[in-house]
């Protein structure tokens, strides 16, 4: 490759060797050294796109590697928020030293390389991920997360089963964030270990305290918990210490795995919720359908619920396929004696047909929208008082 021509794509040297070479302004050509197996050349190109900073000339037979510049973003993109900034600042750094190297400096150069580097920072969402990731910690340690609950029906009777822990995050500027937006950089940070130990310690305190209001229910309480606390090997005791802690059986509680979440380390998923399920702790698998193709790895794990996805529970009306697949989960899940819970049910029409195919239980905006726990306790009176 020669400088100053086009080029969207760097190599890894396989074998051979090669040299590098600039050419300086007054003319001279200078070598910056050679590489040999195991470098990679023609980086920059990969980064901003510009014409080639060097010369890459072959000092014997070579074989290359091409990483595009396509492969290259997208693994950028998916890289950690941190990882990628560091990447980013360290690239423009190192052409802005190459591009000094050999360009006569001409005045404003530096604020130049300046602005190059404020607009990669501003473009990146690295920026903000960061300062949410650091308010999140700081949110969690000043007590500002709090939890809101989805009471989960039989759909036959319409009696209250149990209900699901949702966590919430009030921002004093932003207003409510999503967990969608926030759980995702909580498990970047692995700050999701403890505040998935806050949820269920929380969540089991207001069963609690659900229980000694309405002493002749018997409720459960459904938590949340996200691939990385399935990894640590101590998941399990921490479990049941916090559970026995809040005097409760372990039965009482249902651990949520999502189907994508359980396939992303399968086997140490596996022996934690073995554990767990031996221990007494229901487990659920949540958002059904959407997370992998294969029904084969529905064996592998200890299954006891199965959670519909709440994209089949809307589309299920218009849409008899979908009507079909909801049948064939429900079988499924009976075959496997598995419990089924449908979600998203925003509508009587949607209740009925999941009551023909002998759905057993649901949760959704028809039912009750996620409540806080005084919201909760008036709701349960109300609808106690009513039976
Ligand atoms: P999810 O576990 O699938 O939770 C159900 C989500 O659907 C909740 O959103 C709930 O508010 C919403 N929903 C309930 N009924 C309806 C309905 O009829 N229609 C529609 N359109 N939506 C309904 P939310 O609370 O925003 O939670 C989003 C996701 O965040 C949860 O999805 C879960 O994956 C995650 N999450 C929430 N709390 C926790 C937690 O404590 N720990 C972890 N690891 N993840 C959590
Ligand atoms: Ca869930
Ligand atoms: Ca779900």
């Amino acid at each position: 490759m020669r400088q100053e021509d086009p080029g969207d794509c760097a190599y890894i040297i396989e074998s051979g060797q090669v040299e590098i070479l600039i050419e300086k302004d007054n003319g001279l050509v200078q070598s910056l050294g050679t590489r040999s197996a195991g470098s990679l050349i023609g980086e920059m190109a990969l980064i901003d796109q510009k014409p080639r900073t060097a010369t890459i000339k072959a000092l014997e037979d070579c074989n290359l590697l091409e990483i595009s510049a396509q492969d290259f973003n997208r693994r950028l993109t998916q890289s950690d928020p941190v990882v990628r900034l560091m990447m980013e600042v360290i690239i423009t750094r190192y052409r802005d030293m190459l591009k000094k190297a050999h360009i006569v400096t001409p005045s404003g150069k530096f604020n130049k390389s300046e602005a190059l580097e404020k607009s990669f920072l501003e473009k990146s969402h690295a920026v903000d991920s960061i300062r949410m990731e650091k308010e999140l910690r700081e949110a969690f340690f000043n007590g500002e997360l709090f939890l809101n609950y989805q009471p989960i029906f039989d759909i036959e009777t319409n009696k209250t089963l149990g209900f699901e822990a949702l966590i919430r995050w009030k921002h004093p500027e932003k207003g409510f964030i999503s967990p969608q937006e926030f759980i995702p950089l909580a498990e970047e940070s692995r700050l999701i270990l403890e505040i998935s130990r806050w949820v269920l310690q929380s969540a089991c305190k207001t069963l609690n305290e659900i229980r000694s209001t309405f002493p002749n229910e018997d409720f459960f309480m459904s938590v949340n918990f996200s691939s990385l606390d399935l990894a640590d090997s101590s998941f399990d005791g921490h479990f049941m210490r916090i559970v026995k802690e809040e005097n409760l059986e372990p039965s009482q509680i249902h651990l949520e795995i999502t189907e994508s979440l359980l396939i992303d380390e399968p086997d140490k998923a596996r022996t934690t919720l073995e554990k767990c399920q031996r221990n007494g702790i229901s487990i659920s698998i949540d958002d059904f359908g959407t997370g992998y193709s294969s029904l084969s790895y529905l064996h592998y794990f200890p299954i006891n619920i199965i959670k519909i996805d709440r994209s089949f529970i809307g589309t299920m009306m218009e849409d008899t396929t979908v009507a079909e697949i909801v049948r064939s989960i429900v079988n499924l899940a009976h075959n496997m004696n598995a419990k089924i819970i449908a979600e998203g049910i925003e509508t009587k029409e949607q209740q009925n047909i999941l009551s023909e195919l002998k759905c057993q239980a649901g949760q959704g905006y028809y039912y009750s929208k996620p409540l806080n726990k005084e919201d909760l306790l008036s709701f349960l009176a109300d609808k106690i008082q009513n039976r």
